[in-house]
């Protein structure tokens, strides 16, 4: 990994200028006691948020570089429309429904599949909550000799080429799925990065049992580790919740500064946050994103965590585990 050097960054003037005046740590919620849902904050239409200047600056950054100019508009990302609702509706019992709905996922490009029951409080507060009583929420493996390039120049593309790829990985996924659950006669549609759709991933995916959210602001799986990227289906098709799984990544990450001593402009903080009524890690928006916007995504936390290095999430999850029950018996 190339280190950045720490604290040496200094955003593009034309950046700064198109920065707006509301912090984006005010838009999450940060430092506020009481629950709300959250507000639309970045890749969404740019006309409609208050970063919507620098994010749309971020993407024509994006679109000049010679590897990334096809990777979204020419990359596949599955069928754009998606196929009608059969007529006919198909029966099954809600855990044959899970079983088949994990399995055609697994089968068909994801590489993590959850259920979870939907919750409102998933959904951004102008979106009007999504009226499907259920999310499927999938995962894609990064490559992590190429994530571990972050962070990406216009010259030094690997690792945000690697992101886009698997964003593509996780739409056709998503898409494929979908189609699959209309082809049995239930509604269902795609979500899929790095666009947002009106729901946040990140809690539903915790939710399902995707891991537990570490001190980079990242999910950490207890297979991939932060490796992976997100997305979902939600749907009426009747199924089984899966359950959280905790398996010691939270306490782990209270010992470690691995991501902390990575992060260039140190935006990543030792302690956990109040957030809209929520204890939990938390990034600085305000410092991470003009960084974020100027290394084609960034990425430098989730590529150095430890838990992200090919074949370490499963053996220190098993670590961590151990020492709870040696704690427990003590
Ligand atoms: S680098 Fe360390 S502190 Fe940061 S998320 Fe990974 S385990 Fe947690
Ligand atoms: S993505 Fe943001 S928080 Fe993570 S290392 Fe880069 S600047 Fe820091």
């Amino acid at each position: 990994m190339r280190k950045p050097e720490k604290n040496k960054f200094h955003p593009d003037p034309e950046q700064l200028s198109l920065m707006p005046d509301q912090s984006g740590n005010d838009i999450n919620g940060l430092g506020e006691t009481g629950f709300r849902r959250p507000t639309r904050i970045y890749w969404h239409n740019p006309n409609e948020i208050p970063h919507g200047g620098i994010q749309k600056w971020m993407v024509e950054r994006f679109n000049r570089v010679p590897d990334f100019k096809t990777v979204y508009a020419e990359g596949d990302r599955g069928p754009q429309t998606l196929n009608p609702v059969a007529g006919s509706v198909a029966t099954d019992s809600p855990q044959n429904w899970s079983a088949r709905v994990k399995n055609f996922a697994l089968g068909h490009e994801a590489d993590l599949v959850g259920i979870a029951k939907m919750d409102p409080k998933w959904s951004y507060d102008d979106c009007g909550g999504d009226t499907e009583p259920w999310i499927i929420v999938l995962g894609v493996e990064m490559d992590h000799a190429r994530l571990a390039k972050a962070p990406s120049s216009d010259t030094d593309t690997a690792s945000a080429h690697e992101v886009s790829v698997q964003y593509n990985r996780g739409a056709r996924a998503a898409a494929q799925l979908a189609n699959w659950v209309r082809g049995q006669g239930y509604h269902s549609v795609s979500h899929a990065g790095p666009w947002a759709g009106p729901l946040t991933l990140t809690p539903a995916a915790l939710a399902c049992g995707f891991g537990e959210l570490g001190k980079h602001g990242n999910i950490i799986n207890r297979q991939y580790g932060s490796s992976f990227r997100l997305s979902a289906v939600v749907t009426d098709l009747p199924l089984l919740a899966d359950t959280a799984d905790e398996f010691g990544a939270d306490g782990f990450c209270t010992r470690c500064q691995v991501c902390i001593n990575g992060c260039p402009v140190d935006a990543i903080s030792d302690q956990k946050q109040l957030v809209r009524g929520i204890e939990k890690w938390y990034v600085d928006f305000d410092k991470c994103i003009p960084y974020f916007n100027e290394t084609h995504g960034c990425g430098v936390c989730i590529a150095v965590c430890p838990w992200s290095r090919p074949g370490a999430a499963a053996r220190l999850a098993e670590k961590m585990l151990h020492r709870r029950k040696r704690l427990k018996s003590t």
